[in-house]
């Protein structure tokens, strides 16, 4: 029987079915598509309720937050995959090396100098995004469209860092299509397989475009 519409687990079968049916409108396999949970703000109670669903790969945009949470998940259940979603300063660089297994946010050289320098201190090797500021907003993090080729062969050829693909958050009084498209040629001129992009209003879209990995809390766990 299917979970009840207004509980995670249902809401979680829903997010589910519209991913798989917009990968199959893109002519690709359900399958291409991650689903990331982005459990901020939310306790562990409800992040529980997702994994009993089924869920295992979430989502976090604070270390310190997800320092709180899941370490205890983790050692409740085998299997999680913890994401950093969010910001990160370089101060905070050794805690979240040691928490995540993804980091999508290297977003500077001053940044991927930091988590380098920790990945050799601590022996832990987190896969990495780069995050690119498609909409080259002053406020937000992320490296320039322009600049994305230089900071990947800084991680690459220079630091060591493992990077599977690019990430963005597209200015939210814009039209998303766009920066997705901008952010998929990149990844495809680079060579890189994955792309993390779309979130609860924009996730079909984005797949549409090429997501591999999207980025979905309110759809999932309502509203912060
Ligand atoms: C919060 C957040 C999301 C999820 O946003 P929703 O609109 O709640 O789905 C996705 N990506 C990032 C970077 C976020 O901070």
């Amino acid at each position: 029987m299917a979970a009840a519409p207004d509980t995670v687990a249902g809401r979680l079968g829903a997010v589910r079915a519209k991913v798989a049916d917009a990968a199959r409108a893109a002519g690709r396999s359900a399958d291409a598509v991650t689903l990331v949970a982005v459990s901020k703000t939310h306790p562990a109670e409800t992040i529980e309720q997702a994994i009993a669903a089924g869920q295992l790969v979430f989502g976090e945009n604070r270390v310190q937050e997800a320092a709180g949470k899941f370490p205890a998940l983790r050692a409740r259940h085998a299997g999680i995959e913890l994401r950093l979603i969010g910001h990160l300063q370089s101060n905070k660089a050794a805690e979240a090396v040691a928490l995540f297994d993804v980091i999508e946010t290297i977003g500077s050289a001053k940044l991927a100098r930091a988590v380098a320098r920790e990945m050799q201190r601590q022996g832990r090797h987190p896969r990495c995004l780069i995050q690119v500021n498609t909409g080259s907003e002053p406020q937000k993090s992320g490296v320039a469209p322009a600049e994305v080729e230089a900071l990947l062969r800084l991680c690459r050829d220079e630091l060591g860092i493992a990077v599977d693909g690019l990430m963005c958050i597209p200015p939210v009084e814009e039209e998303p299509d766009a920066h997705f498209r901008m952010l998929a040629l990149s990844a495809a001129r680079l060579g890189l397989g994955v792309l993390s992009m779309g979130m609860s209003a924009d996730y079909p879209q984005a797949i549409r475009a090429g997501a591999t990995h999207v980025r979905v809390g309110t759809a999932i766990f309502g509203t912060r």
